[in-house]
């Protein structure tokens, strides 16, 4: 049986050691200490990723979270209110995705407290995840067993399973102008910062339809009101779950900026980097199936959904793993409203728990 109070308990533990991305030692270390308790043997990579290895019978199963959070994510000091969790208003909660490490560290003690049958577990709990993936990028995906599992990064009601998620490539561009006085000789100047708007201007940017989106989310520039620029530094990124459109949003940025560069008899550097691969199950994969099944076998309609975001989800697909992101029950991650009902996570420990009987 899930235990709500020490559920809870764990939970409020967890989000008071702070563990902004790049700083998860202590955390790591807390969570290492709690998985060796319950039988786990436990490493501890170089950027402070747990894996944590229990054996079973039958397939090996992957539980992940991760341990890092947003800012402002110093001295959370979670409040519980109504049987939901907040935190004092001036931090995140760090339900993102403390919520999905408790829910881990649950389901794991009971099973052992009532010795029920389980496959071989690997928990995988990562850092630096919210800093563009960094530590399931640097895991070492090919020493686990596992070849499917659940990661529990994602929010919404209980029994929402993200199938889907976007490839994203960033792009970063340096537009090069040509610095004069411009007071005196601005017709000899070319003004990077006037080339960069006429790009953006031409761009499409936003939502571009129901799976691409792109944004530049950093323009630097400039030196002196009396100087004529002559560079400015332009970083964003799309994404689409759909590869072909990707690739014409991408193309699309390019050419507003070559199409720019050119109009001012000027040159534009620009480069463009996979972040990640997307990755899209269908109910009739087998780690959907089973979940949704799960689901419903504790009372839980399970609700398939598309994301526009990444998770480290990503990674574990591209690398040959079938890894579908599970709700904690979390809302308005990445906000001082950040928020999480007790009830959602019990719900969420419920469906796992039932998962690891039939799986
Ligand atoms: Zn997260």
């Amino acid at each position: 049986m899930i235990n709500e109070k020490r559920l809870l308990d764990t939970f409020l533990d967890l989000v008071r050691i702070d563990s902004p991305s790049g700083e998860e030692m202590a955390m790591a270390q807390e969570v290492a200490r709690r998985l060796r308790q319950l039988g786990f043997t436990v490493e501890l990579d170089e950027v402070h990723n747990v894996v944590a290895r229990l054996p079973g019978q039958g397939v090996p199963l992957l539980l992940a979270a991760h341990m890092d959070t947003v800012m402002p994510g110093r001295g959370i000091k979670p409040v519980v209110r109504e049987g939901v969790v907040y935190s004092d208003g001036t931090t995140i909660l760090g339900a993102d995705d403390k919520a999905g490490v408790a829910i881990i560290l649950e389901v794991v003690q009971v099973v052992m407290e009532d010795r029920l049958p389980h496959p071989p577990l690997e928990v995988v709990i990562t850092a630096q995840e919210e800093t563009g993936l960094v530590g399931a990028k640097h895991l070492d995906k090919s020493r686990l067993q596992a070849k499917a599992g659940i990661s529990f990064d994602a929010g919404g009601a209980p029994g929402t399973i993200v199938v889907a998620a976007p490839t994203h490539d960033n792009i970063a561009a340096v537009v090069h102008g040509k610095a004069a006085h411009s007071g005196t000789r601005p017709e000899e100047g070319i003004n990077a910062i006037l080339v960069a708007a006429h790009a953006l201007v031409d761009m499409p940017l936003g939502r571009i339809d129901e799976e691409t989106t792109a944004n530049i989310g950093i323009i630097k520039g400039g030196i002196a009101r009396n100087i004529v620029p002559d560079r400015v530094e332009l970083m964003g990124e799309a994404r689409s779950r759909n590869p072909a459109k990707l690739k014409a949003q991408v193309n699309k940025m390019v050419e507003a900026l070559q199409m720019a560069a050119q109009r001012y008899g000027t040159t534009v550097d620009i480069e463009v980097m996979r972040s990640y691969g997307g990755y899209s199950f269908s109910e009739e994969d087998a780690i959907v199936r089973r979940l949704m099944a799960a689901c419903r076998a504790v009372g839980i309609e399970p609700i398939l959904t598309p994301t526009g975001g990444g998770s480290d989800v990503n990674i574990y697909n591209a690398s040959g793993l079938q890894v579908v992101n599970l709700s904690t029950g979390l809302r308005k991650e990445h906000s001082t409203e950040e928020h999480v009902a007790v009830a959602d996570m019990v719900a969420c420990a419920q469906i796992v728990l039932q998962f690891l009987r039939d799986w």
